[in-house]
């Protein structure tokens, strides 16, 4: 039987073990945290539970698609729920507008709360649901660096449609095109931090995203974001694969242009193939600092970053629902102090999850878990603590004005994420939450592919690599590298 070796059990490396064991590989996941799932992990404190990164579950049916693929109900195992409201938004004058599932009664609230009429909705949901129909094939589901991949009858159809794929525009351009009201814009402008992007700067060829989560579903697992680690762990263990907990990986082993193996410590893993799901940039610098790294690539902009206070709150908001924004006044603004060099705006858009709403043991009773997450650049070096220190005031008048509760009173417990930590953690360079940025229209060439072309039996799934961040790009990423490795 030939081996495997993947490097992390983030949720691609744990994707890739699976399709790895199916297609008759002996495999073996080497992950340096003491626990699987990488940024989709949780916290619990105090009675309380958080998922401690990913809180939006879209695409189900590729965490589904893995089950299926080993011969298993998914259903016995794992299960989600469709919300009825994707998001709530708060707006600084006063406009409360719920994203609802359903496209006539979404339509229905955006034209009574901003006077929008429904047909200017439905006819941005459709734009987004052609984009993603056009693209799929070509930049998410298989490998942009092959040659063959070119010549498929989905890329000619694409090019057919180029116009609808407003490449030459950005997604705030065409939002402010076709949607007007300022407030729809900004809704639909925040779609660009779903892979932590720039609005003013990301291709329009993005406002695909909204089809995700409102043509396809925002959904919420059974148990949590969690769940979603822990039943593809104990899939992947059901088909023989070996998870090693607290192991490093120090170098990837190369021997006459292969990857013969790992290094961890004193010890020495042999494999036939070697996957790396370790992002991509420490994966060169760290474990093959002798190999001529691809600059450019390593080099791109990456995308943004993330501060999250989890906070147990001693009473329930019924006001809010399970996903939440407070968006600010200025988004530009806000933008520029992300990916510019103004520094962090004053008054950031706050999103706010509550899967105590979903889950009612992830809070002791009558109390809720609080997510309250802003957006902010990577690691460069900033002085964190005292970013946190004036974020937390600030977000805490922020809400505190909004929904006229004294919001500092009620937190009984905190715990803090902010960049250097989801480094520390996840090895993700400079804590970025979904690899490099989109920010131009060539970014997805940008990305590194999922196969070295310069060392055999070397793969790379996750995040950072082909064809991005956020949990079904991972698991495409995975889906790519198994339909690449050679059969068992
Ligand atoms: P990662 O989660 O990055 O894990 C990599 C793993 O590799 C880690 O466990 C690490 O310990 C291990 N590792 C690294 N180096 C080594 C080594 N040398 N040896 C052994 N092990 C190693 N996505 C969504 O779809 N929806 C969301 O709502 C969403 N929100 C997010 C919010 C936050 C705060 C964060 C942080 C991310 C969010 N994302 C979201 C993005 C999503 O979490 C990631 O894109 C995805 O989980 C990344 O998975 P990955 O497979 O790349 O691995």
């Amino acid at each position: 039987m030939p081996r495997a070796i993947v490097i992390g059990a983030g949720i691609a490396g744990i994707a890739v073990a699976v399709r790895l064991a199916v297609k008759g590989y002996a495999v073996t996941v080497l992950e340096a945290n003491d626990y699987p799932g990488g940024k989709l992990s949780e916290i619990d404190r105090d009675g309380f539970r958080w998922d401690a990164g990913p809180s939006l579950f879209t695409m189900p049916i590729l965490v589904d698609a893995l089950f299926e693929l080993a011969g298993r109900n998914p259903r016995d195992d794992f299960n989600y729920r469709r919300l009825e409201i994707a998001c709530r938004y708060y707006y600084e004058d006063g406009t409360v507008l719920d994203a609802h599932a359903d496209p006539l009664r979404y339509a229905a609230a955006v034209e009574a709360k901003l006077g929008v009429p429904a047909q200017v909705l439905h006819r941005h949901l459709q734009a987004a649901q052609q984009k993603y129909e056009l693209t799929k094939g070509i930049f998410l589901e298989r490998s942009l660096h092959r040659l063959g991949n070119l010549f498929k009858w989905d890329v000619l159809k694409a090019l057919l449609h180029l116009p609808k794929l407003n490449l030459t525009s950005t997604m705030h351009a065409r939002n402010m095109k076709k949607l007007k009201h300022p407030h729809l814009v900004q809704l639909f402008d925040r779609y660009a931090t779903y892979n932590g992007s720039n609005p003013y700067s990301a291709p329009a060829v993005l406002n695909l995203i909204p089809h995700l989560e409102n043509g396809i579903g925002a959904y919420f697992p059974v148990g949590g974001m969690v769940a979603i680690t822990r039943s593809l762990v104990r899939l992947a263990e059901d088909l023989g694969v070996r998870f090693e907990y607290g192991r490093r990986v120090s170098q990837i082993i190369l021997q006459n242009g292969r990857a013969t193996g790992v290094q961890v410590g004193e010890e020495q893993y042999s494999a036939d193939i070697v996957v790396s799901n370790m992002d991509i940039v420490p994966t060169y610098r760290k474990l093959m600092p002798d190999f001529p790294a691809p600059e450019k690539v390593l080099q791109h902009e990456r995308s943004s970053s993330a501060l999250i206070f989890y906070w147990g709150i001693d009473r329930t908001f019924p006001q809010l629902d399970v996903h939440n924004i407070f968006f600010s006044a200025d988004y530009k603004a806000e933008f520029d102090g992300i990916f510019g060099n103004e520094g962090l705006h004053a008054d950031p858009t706050i999103y706010i999850h509550v899967s105590s709403k979903m889950e009612s043991k992830d809070a002791p009773a009558g109390m809720e878990n609080w997510f309250v997450m802003i957006n902010v650049p990577g690691d460069k070096g900033q002085d964190w603590d005292a970013i946190i220190t004036e974020s937390r005031k600030r977000i805490q008048t922020k809400l505190t004005r909004i929904l006229g509760e004294q919001v500092a009173r009620h937190i009984v417990c905190e715990e803090i994420l902010d960049p250097r930590k989801i480094e520390s953690k996840t090895s993700s360079f400079q804590g970025s939450l979904y690899g490099a940025s989109s920010n131009s229209a060539m970014s997805a060439f940008f990305r590194h592919p999922n196969f070295s072309g310069k060392v055999k039996g070397l793969y790379f799934c996750g995040g950072s690599v082909h064809p991005g961040g956020g949990i079904p790009l991972c698991l495409l990423s995975a889906r790519i590298v198994s339909e690449m490795v050679p059969a068992a």
